[in-house]
Formats: structure tokens, sequence, C-alpha cells
């Protein structure tokens, strides 16, 4: 049976491989909607490849560019963040939501509305819109799938089981390509540095995100959300093989782990075939050749981004959308060059030490806390 599907960030690291296993399972598959920000070409490419209806890029202005990119081709072309909005409205058996950061929140609140199936990789949607996500969700009858990789291995741990029986969940982080470095090191890591990770290959933001372990503390929260065990019962452990993907302890001391191959095709593919499974072209796990699992606690000393992940999570309210604003921030300046990467977590810290206690209840009132927390992170940046 053939299903529609929408991929938001389609020309991006996770929207790669959700349409490498489209690709190898043409048959399967009618794609509605592929999304971009300004990569008109590669945008304009795909929707020709995958036949969709409709390409839509985020950067307005690059619209006259994806419409010649089009031309001829029957594929209507859109731009603009209510284009997007719009896009995700449209009946689907599967989105997949890709857009990186809170820019992808809108999107994915309108998809979640809708009530389709969505797989989730975008988790700074759901750290910053927590409950008000979570609640269009259960409003809407949408699925939730998680897609990013640790969640996608709790997720599956806990098939077959009850929430009530959970001891612990424990998230495994590979520590990211900066793991081992001296905090004098650290305040030298270059860029290029930060984004070399030693076994996934992504985006830029969240590959900065791994070297500074904002990543997993986004991932604490995200697993708050997706996961209501209460924040305690949350753990997180540094495992840099990459090849246990999370873990669930259960009353009884059993623990369940997920394992696989550092490929975000695995978890995509999980969500793509869900209740079923599929084949995917990945290497398949060599554990004699692996020889060694080796784990480790978190260094909280030179990698403050889950001990602030944590407090902003028990802060509650609109802390973790502060959080999330003022990394983006901090992020991009580093990425820019403009920002040392010790000070990504000062930076954070200092927003989240400003922020005015709310509980945001609609989107709107989210994307308020988000504008405002990335004017304070952006003050901040340019007074340092
Ligand atoms: P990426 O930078 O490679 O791709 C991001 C996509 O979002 C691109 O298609 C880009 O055009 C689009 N985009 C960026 N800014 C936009 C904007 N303002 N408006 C509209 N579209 C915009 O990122 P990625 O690595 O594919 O990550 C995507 C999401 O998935 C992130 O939230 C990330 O945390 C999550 N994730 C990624 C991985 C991975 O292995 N790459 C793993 C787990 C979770
Ligand atoms: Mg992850």
């Amino acid at each position: 049976m053939t299903r529609s599907i929408t991929v938001l960030g389609a020309t991006g690291s996770i929207g790669d491989s959700t349409l490498d296993l489209i690709r190898r399972n043409r048959d399967d598959w009618r794609v509605e909607v592929l999304t971009a920000n300004g990569n008109t070409d590669k945008l304009a490419a795909l929707a020709r490849e995958f036949g969709a209806a409709l390409a839509v890029c985020g950067d307005e202005g690059c619209l006259p560019a994806l419409r010649a990119a089009l031309a001829g081709s029957g594929i209507v072309a859109a731009g603009g963040e209510q284009a997007l909005v719009e896009a995700a409205m449209r009946p689907v058996d599967m989105t997949v939501a890709a857009i990186v950061g809170c820019a992808g929140l809108a999107p994915v609140m309108a998809a979640a509305e809708r009530g389709g199936t969505i797989a989730l990789a975008n988790k700074e949607a759901l750290v910053a819109a927590g409950d008000v996500l979570m609640a269009a969700a259960r409003q809407g009858g949408a699925t939730l799938l998680p897609t990013d990789s640790e969640h996608n291995a709790i997720f599956q741990c806990l098939a077959g089981n009850r929430i009530e029986h959970v001891r612990s969940i424990t998230l495994t982080a590979s520590g990211g390509p900066l793991r081992t470095w001296s905090m004098e090191q650290l305040a030298a890591a270059t860029p290029a540095q930060a984004v070399a990770h030693p076994n996934w290959d992504m985006g830029a933001k969240i590959s900065v995100d791994s070297a500074t372990m904002f990543n997993k503390g986004l991932e604490l929260i995200e697993a708050w959300h997706l996961f209501p065990v209460g924040l305690d019962k949350l753990k997180i452990v540094v495992h840099p093989q990459s090849v246990i993907h999370s873990m669930v302890e259960y009353r009884d001391g059993s623990t369940l782990a997920q394992l696989g191959p550092s490929d975000m095709r695995v978890p995509i593919a999980s969500c793509l075939a869900w209740p079923e499974r599929m084949d995917t072209p990945c290497t398949p796990l060599d554990l004699a050749a692996l020889g060694q699992l080796t784990f480790e606690a978190p260094d909280e000393q030179r990698f403050p981004a889950t001990r602030l992940s944590r407090q902003a999570a028990e802060a509650g309210g609109a802390m973790p959308a502060v959080l999330n604003a003022a990394n983006e921030v901090a992020v991009a300046a580093f990425l820019a060059g403009h920002l040392s990467f010790t000070r990504i977590a000062v930076i954070v810290e200092e927003t989240m030490a400003r922020y005015a206690p709310s509980a945001p209840a609609a989107l709107a009132e989210v994307l308020a806390v988000d504008r405002e927390a990335r004017a304070q992170a952006q003050g901040l940046l340019e007074t340092a």
C-alpha cells in the first residue's frame, strides 16, 4: 500500500537519510511536500526526483529562485514561514519533522494539530514548546514517533511494557569530538574541530551541540516530555562508541538496551515502517570487531550543558525554551567565529538567569519567549 509523506527539512542530514530510504522503496511512498530553507537548487532537484506535489522554501526571498528551478515541472512552489505551516497542514500519512531549531516548531505544531503520524527529529521544537506541543498532539490525535536515536531506542525498549514499571531510563552520549579535552583546550576549540564528530555525520548545529553536550541536555528535556517517568529517573552516561543508543531499566532489575550502527537510517526506518520493520542498507553491527563497549560519567565541570538543561527542566515553564533559544544564538555565533566554545554555556546560563518566570499555554506565547530570549542572548554576546 502506498503511503503519503511530507519531509520538513528535506535538504538536511536527516532529510538525506530519510530520502535515501524512500528512494530504495519508491513504490511504497508518494511524496507530498518537501521543504528547505534557502537551498533551492537541492530542494528543486529532490522535488523533481520524487515527484513532490509541493516544494517550500522557508526563506521567502528564495521563492523566485525556487520557482525558476521548478519551471515546467508542474510542482507548486511556495515560500515563507506561513507557507511552511500550510504545507505541514496538508493531510499525509507520515510527516518527518527534520527542520533544525525552533524554526521547525510552527510547522510541527500544525502537523500535530492535524493529527497525523509525525517522525520527530526536530528536538528543539519539543524542548521549546514542551507541554504545548504534547497537548496539541494529544488533542489532534497525532502519533509522535521519536526519531532521535536515543529516544527511538527508548521507544523500542518500552514496547510491550508498562511505564509504571520503569525504574530508570539512561540516555547514552558519545561525548562528542572534544570529550577528552582540557578546559584550556576547549576554550580554544575551533568550529572545524567541534563539528568533527567521531561517530555521526550530522548538520553543523547538532554537531556543535554534541561537542558541548547541549545535545544531551536537549535530549534529556525531550525524553522528559516523551516518556513521563519523571526527571529524577532520567540518567545520562557517556558511551563513546555510540553502539548502545539508550536503555530502560525495569523494577525487576532487567535493563533493555537498543543497539545498532551509528547511522540515522536505522531509527528513521524504525519510524517509517512502524509498527512493522523494513530493510536498511546499514552495515550490521560486528560486536567481535568492536571488541569493547565503554562507559563513563559525564563531566559537568568541563561540559555544564547537561546540568543547565536539568535545571531548565526543573524550573519548568518557559525555561527550556529560553535555554534552547540562547543555545541557538550562541552556537550560531560560535560557528561564525564570534564566540569561543566555552562561552556557549556561559551565554546560556546568563540568559537563563535573566528569565522572568512564565508558563506559555499556546504556540504564540512560546514563540514570544523564544524571540525575547534570542534578543537577550544576542545582547549578552554584544556586550561580552
Ligand atoms: P541540517 O542542518 O543538516 O538540516 C536542517 C534542515 O532544516 C535543512 O533542510 C534546512 O534547509 C532546514 N532549515 C534550517 N533552517 C530553517 C528555517 N529557518 N526554516 C525552514 N527550514 C530550515 O540539520 P540535521 O542534522 O538534519 O538536523 C535536523 C534536526 O534533526 C535537528 O533538530 C537535529 O537536532 C535533529 N537530529 C539530527 C540528527 C542527525 O544525525 N543529523 C540526529 C538526531 C536528531
Ligand atoms: Mg540523539
